[in-house]
């Protein structure tokens, strides 16, 4: 396309950003002068440049990394360089909270007041830091950080920018951050060289138990390969490539592995039916866009295991025929996203990752992107176009992702967990592997605790186990006090009452109780708890998550949240659960996605479920 941009300019320091990520401009289509070719009128290069579509968003970050905003120059800029239409380009920009269109302070703190938090103060920690801070804060949602009690995730634009997250945190610890302190606290640098059985400095300060997909985590050092050899890494790969790819696909269907993210499709299949597509070529991604409130496991996993994540992606790569992968990691997680990267160059220069994957001649080879604070990119579809430089909207389906994913070409999509697993179904054998935990959900699985228990960590619980054994683990809930409920699988899960803790944490016991493990959400709301103030907050963070392209999602998720906000006209009075009821059913049968089909699912449940909601509702 042509572009004949006008308006502003990028500044000096923009045009490096960018320059930074794509290199000088080498052809009239990027910005350079204009080479028209030999017979004077074919202009060369932009096909090459339209090609580079799918840098939009990094080339908005790298903007953003160096000067804390996007001007209308820099945008600009970008569009000459990455030939994209300005009015295109602002719809995505405008996309994604992290990025900022108006100017700010160099230095921010996006502070967590979600569900989690708020159960420890969040609020005032908020307005706190608001009058102490002003333009400099930001509320956020979710930050994965949820048994952790609090958390704050500080970027510094500059040369050098700076991103890491502060948790827990207090107020004053978020003002020395922004203050420009460098050391944030109970952050360790990975450190290599550690001894075998020496306790690393992992980044994670979460409390993590588990004995399969935990069990090198808290032991081996997570920046270094070499302990991950020593912990048995890179031998699935190895067995991957001896049996070939069919082998491997039918060692993960025995496992009888089904997905982590929350949708729980059967990932042998999923495999079979992009190895089998004749389209190519065939695209692996990482789903690493962990953003269900509540949810933290996949960050851990990245965090301390990140070798397991490249190893996995990389027997994926082999087995369905693809030759690249991505991983998509939400803005949210510097610490993972530098761990996995700091992964994947050593695994490249082991020669495990490259043009002959472990001297196997086939080729593998994986891309980090970074993802821009939006919950739909989760969704696999708004992920594709979040990954082409598009809005993270989703798209209809069918057609699959098996058929058309990312690049409109075969495309298998996992989340971290579900990846992971398949490192012990090769070492292991799958049919040997699905002899843990029940007959419709083999394995175990992860499951993050947090609210209202003695000691919040993600916790590996073979599936099948009951409700009330994962709460006993994370030490019950403190203080002697009862449980008023329980919300499983994160804001787009269940919430249950007291009398569920007997429910097997399987994909069938869930269904039998009406409920659903989602991304393995278990918070507890003991007997104090403001439930009403919960939903509110989950209510709004659908509203401000709903992508917009279809109304019964779009209004449906503004209409709740004014129901859930209007307490003084009755809050739980079976006049507004009739309106939620009605709302709900209308964004379950209408909306495109599963957020809308789902926004109303936990406050629909709470006032079903829970007996202290399920009271006033009566009044
Ligand atoms: Fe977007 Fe909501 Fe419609 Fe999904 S249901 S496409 S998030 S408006």
């Amino acid at each position: 396309m042509d572009l004949h941009i006008v308006g502003a300019e990028a500044t000096e320091a923009e045009r490096e950003a960018v320059d930074r990520l794509l290199g000088p401009p080498a052809t009239g289509w990027q910005g350079a002068a204009r080479d028209i070719g030999r017979d004077g009128r074919t202009a060369i290069g932009g096909r090459q440049v339209t090609g580079d579509r799918d840098l939009l968003l990094p080339a908005f970050h790298a903007v953003q990394d160096a000067i804390g905003w996007i001007s209308h120059g820099a945008l600009n800029y970008i569009c000459t360089r990455l030939s994209v239409p300005p009015a295109e380009a602002w719809g995505v920009v405008t996309f994604y909270h992290l990025l900022a269109t108006e100017p700010r302070p160099v230095a921010v703190a996006h502070v967590c007041d979600d569900i989690a938090c708020r159960l420890n103060g969040a609020e005032q920690l908020c307005r706190d830091l608001e009058s102490r801070l002003g333009h400099a804060v930001h509320r956020s949602p979710c930050l994965g950080q949820c048994d952790l009690g609090s958390a704050a995730l500080v970027t510094r634009a500059g040369r050098e920018p700076g991103r890491f997250v502060l948790a827990p945190v207090t107020a004053d610890e978020v003002v020395d951050a922004l203050k420009g302190i460098d050391k944030p606290k109970g952050l360790s640098p990975l450190t290599d060289g550690m001894k075998r059985g020496d306790k690393p400095s992992g980044l994670s300060r979460s409390t993590v138990k588990g004995a399969r997909l935990l069990s090198r985590s808290g032991l081996a050092n997570p920046a270094s390969l070499d302990s991950y050899l020593e912990h048995g890494g890179y031998a699935a790969l190895r067995k991957a490539i001896d049996l070939g790819p069919a082998a491997v696909i039918a060692e993960v269907s025995a496992a009888k592995l089904l997905g982590r993210g929350g949708a729980a499709f059967p990932t042998g299949r999923k495999w079979d039916a992009v190895a089998r597509e004749p389209a190519t070529p065939h695209y692996v991604v990482c789903n690493a866009d962990e953003s269900e409130p509540g949810t933290f496991k996949d960050r851990v996993l990245m965090e301390q295991d990140p070798f397991a994540v490249i190893e996995a992606m990389t027997i994926c790569g082999l087995a369905t025929g693809s030759a690249r992968g991505f991983v998509y990691i939400r803005g949210e997680y510097p610490e993972a996203e530098s761990a996995i990267g700091a992964a994947i160059e050593q695994a490249r220069a082991a020669g495990v990752l490259g043009p002959s994957v472990a001297g196997s001649g086939q080729a593998f080879e994986i891309e980090i992107r970074r993802g821009g604070g939006a919950y739909i990119c989760g969704e696999e579809t708004s992920l594709f176009n979040s990954l082409e430089g598009k809005r993270g909207e989703p798209r209809s389906k069918p057609p699959f992702p098996a058929q058309i994913g990312v690049f409109g070409k075969p495309t298998v999509v996992n989340n971290v967990e579900t990846l992971v697993n398949v490192l012990d179904i090769l070492t292991e054998g799958g049919a040997a592997w699905a002899r843990t935990g029940t007959e419709g959900s083999t394995g175990t699985r992860l499951f993050c605790l947090s609210g209202h228990v003695a000691k919040p960590g993600l916790y590996e619980i073979e599936c099948g186990q009951t409700l009330r054994h994962a709460i006993d683990l994370a030490g019950g809930v403190p203080g002697r006090r009862s449980i008023q409920a329980v919300l499983l699988g994160g804001a787009a899960g269940t919430f249950v009452g007291p009398d569920a803790l007997d429910m097997p944490l399987s994909f069938e016991g869930a269904r039998a109780a009406n409920a659903t493990l989602g991304s393995g959400v278990i918070m507890v709301f003991d007997e104090t708890a403001d439930l009403l103030d919960t939903l509110a907050r989950i209510a709004q963070f659908f509203r401000d998550e709903s992508c917009g392209q279809c109304v019964p999602c779009r209004v449906g998720t503004v209409r709740q949240e004014e129901l859930l906000r209007g307490r003084e006209s009755g809050v739980g009075s079976r006049e507004s659960k009739e309106l939620l009821g009605e709302l709900g059913q209308a964004m379950r049968d209408a909306s495109i996605c599963g957020l809308g089909q789902t926004a109303a699912s936990a406050i629909e449940s709470a006032f079903g479920n829970v007996p202290s909601l399920k009271r006033s509702a009566r009044s």
